[in-house]
């Protein structure tokens, strides 16, 4: 829990969101701004900048965070026709907070290249 994080207090609940999935490691919520019909955040409960700050220790937490994001897709009905998980670190990849997270983004097309 860092307490300046905006994620750990939607984590900790002080600060409101749709939360889609939770388990012992891991919750899903909607993103507030959605790119896509269907956009979530998957998120680890602990605090991590970001995939810089990942060690051996989060290997099993990064292939769970990754299988969830595959059953989210099927149970909100779009893996089959497709979708994209997306990760942004550091500034000119575009992280906006800092507490490491997901992007699954379905419900329409994707371009290529991204922006
Ligand atoms: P990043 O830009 O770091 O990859 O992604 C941060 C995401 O968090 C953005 O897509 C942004 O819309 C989302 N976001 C920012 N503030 C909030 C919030 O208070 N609640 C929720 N649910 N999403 C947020
Ligand atoms: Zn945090």
């Amino acid at each position: 829990m860092a307490s300046d994080c905006l994620f750990c207090k939607i984590i900790q609940g002080e600060i409101p969101a749709t939360i889609i999935y939770k388990d012992a490691e891991i919750i899903a919520f909607k993103d507030i701004d959605p790119q896509a019909p269907q956009h979530l955040l998957i998120v680890p409960r602990k605090h991590i900048r970001n995939v810089l700050d990942l060690t051996t220790a989060d290997n099993s937490l990064i292939g769970n965070i990754y299988q969830v994001a595959g059953k989210l897709a099927h149970d909100l009905g779009f893996a089959e026709d497709g979708f994209r998980i997306v990760n942004n670190c550091n500034d000119a990849g575009g992280q906006t907070v800092w507490h490491l997270h997901f992007h699954l983004l379905g419900g329409r097309d994707m371009t290529w290249p991204p922006g």
